[in-house]
């Protein structure tokens, strides 16, 4: 029983009190006004140049591209009106050479041929006709505007957004790598290899994930409610939310619709609090910050997302078994062990290597609620590496992921409490019939058993929250959040040109 006890302790260094999240959520609004003032703070709170959210009648076919990392997808949406659409879509493998080619043009006309590809597969009819028109000169443009498919570009790496369909890349992640595109518009950059191909395309947003998760979700919401924020917990953690115009202190520098006296913030929540004044901070969160490629960036993040879950959970194990007082996957002192044999660990187990332990085995540790955790332990063999491991070495790492899952849950109920604070989107009519939407997307949110519930017992600890404001917010998931997002900003953005901004 010492294993267990041993556990309970570390299990308890995860508590987030209900103090602590009152402090937290005041830290965050705090933040929030920072960022909406000036340049350079914790919660970067970046306009995004969209001025309204859908409302679920909105209709037509868009085109939709993302290019996030790994894959480049192609989609097109029919929105229906009715709060529903069809999506047809394909996917394609970015060649390895062209994450590194000398030049922009070599992967933009990449892009630009698999639209080509796409619409010629799955929009034949339209394509046709639309080069035909497309190509008829005479009109003051070049086109004519309404034969043009509109697209909207999900592009997931590091932007300083100019406009609703104009951003410069500051730098490229996640392998990526040419230089001759830094500092560059990538929407033009997608633009002109379109316009080579002649294609009847007008690439008309650029869009980050979680405003796409914002948009796809008030599009698809159950009734008239508009969403009020898009929150992905997923690999990482960001939120978009919908601000009052006149709260945007800092410079805008693009042209948008002001007539609706509100635009869409993408927070970048991710370093909420970098300066550690009221996140937790235990020795196992300070371990994963200093092997961390950003020591002291994205604090907020590191302690909420799939990307670091798991290897919170290892860096405790790893703790765990290096203690001689408490055998840990060792069945020396183990009660029992049903699987009959010695517990292994091989050297180059996930359990001894940073970041091999996936988030995943949290939600499955929640999940086994059997007697003898089978389930668990056999996650235990694959994922951690460790062979046989007893029933209360099992037990031990269900109290510890549980811990550590507990306390991201109840951390994102400080970012969705801050916003719904600050818009004060509770306060108005205040009656139990006014709902605050919020939509969500990630594996983590998706798949962890009861991520929702714990973060609403956050919820309900805020002040101005309590239990009646709690029951008001719904929560659902964007399904398909960046092509229908993508999409819906695509429309967001040609109604913009109706009314004579140029975007
Ligand atoms: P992305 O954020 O890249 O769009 P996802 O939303 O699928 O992708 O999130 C992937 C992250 O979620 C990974 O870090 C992974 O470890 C984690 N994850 C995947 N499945 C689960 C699960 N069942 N429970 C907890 N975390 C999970
Ligand atoms: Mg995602």
């Amino acid at each position: 029983m010492a294993l267990l006890a041993e556990a309970k302790r570390i299990s308890a260094l995860f508590e987030f009190s209900d103090d602590d999240v009152r402090n937290a959520v005041v830290e965050f609004v705090t933040e929030m006004n920072e960022g909406l003032e000036k340049n350079g703070t914790t919660l970067s709170q970046i306009p995004t140049f969209v001025t309204g959210v859908p409302n679920g009648t909105e209709k037509g076919l868009y085109l939709a591209v993302d290019l996030g990392g790994t894959n480049f997808r192609v989609c097109s949406i029919q929105l229906h009106g009715d709060t529903t659409f069809t999506l047809t879509q394909s996917k394609v493998a970015i060649p390895k050479e062209l994450m590194v080619a000398e030049t922009a043009k070599e992967l933009f006309a990449f892009l630009a041929k698999q639209v080509e590809l796409f619409l010629k597969s799955h929009h034949e009819e339209h394509f046709e006709g639309r080069v035909e028109r497309h190509q008829t000169p005479g009109t003051p443009t070049g086109y004519e505007e309404e034969s043009i498919f509109r697209l909207g570009f999900t592009f997931s790496f590091p932007v300083h957004q100019t406009g609703i369909n104009s951003g410069t890349l500051i730098r490229w992640t996640k392998g990526f790598d040419i230089q001759d595109a830094v500092g560059k518009d990538v929407c033009a950059l997608l633009q002109e290899e379109l316009d080579l191909l002649k294609l009847p395309v007008k690439v008309s947003a650029l869009v980050n994930d979680t405003v796409g998760t914002l948009m796809a979700r008030s599009y698809t919401a159950p009734g008239k409610t508009d969403t009020l924020l898009g929150a992905i917990f997923g690999t990482g953690t960001n939120g978009a939310y919908v601000e009052t115009m006149s709260k945007i202190k800092k410079p805008l520098e693009g042209a948008y619709d002001s007539t609706t006296g509100q635009m869409v913030v993408n927070t970048e929540w991710g370093s909420f609090d970098n300066g550690l004044k009221v996140l937790p901070n235990t020795i196992y969160d300070q371990i994963l910050d200093k092997e961390s490629v950003n020591p002291g960036i994205q604090m907020f993040e590191k302690r909420i997302s799939g990307m670091f879950l798991g290897e919170i959970l290892r860096i405790v194990l790893d703790i765990m078994m290096g203690n001689s007082k408490n055998p840990f996957f060792t069945d020396k002192d183990s009660s029992s062990n049903d699987f009959g044999s010695t517990t292994v660990i091989d050297d180059n187990a996930p359990l001894k290597q940073q970041w091999a332990v996936d988030s995943s085995i949290l939600s499955v540790a929640q999940s086994d609620n059997s007697v003898g955790l089978r389930t668990l332990r056999q996650f235990i063999e694959k994922d951690l590496g460790v062979q046989a491991p007893s029933l209360e070495d099992a037990q031990a790492v269900k109290d510890i992921a549980h811990a550590i899952a507990k306390r991201a849950a109840r951390l994102a109920g400080v970012a969705v409490a801050g916003i719904i604070l600050h818009t004060g989107r509770l306060d108005p009519k205040g009656g139990p019939e006014d709902i605050v939407d919020i939509g969500v997307d990630g594996s983590l949110v998706e798949f962890y058993p009861g991520f929702e519930d714990y973060m609403r017992e956050a919820m309900r600890a805020v002040d101005g929250i309590g239990h009646a404001g709690e029951k008001r917010i719904r929560i659902g998931i964007a399904k398909d959040g960046s092509g229908v997002g993508a999409a819906l900003i695509a429309l967001v953005a040609a109604k913009l040109e109706a009314t004579g901004i140029t975007a």
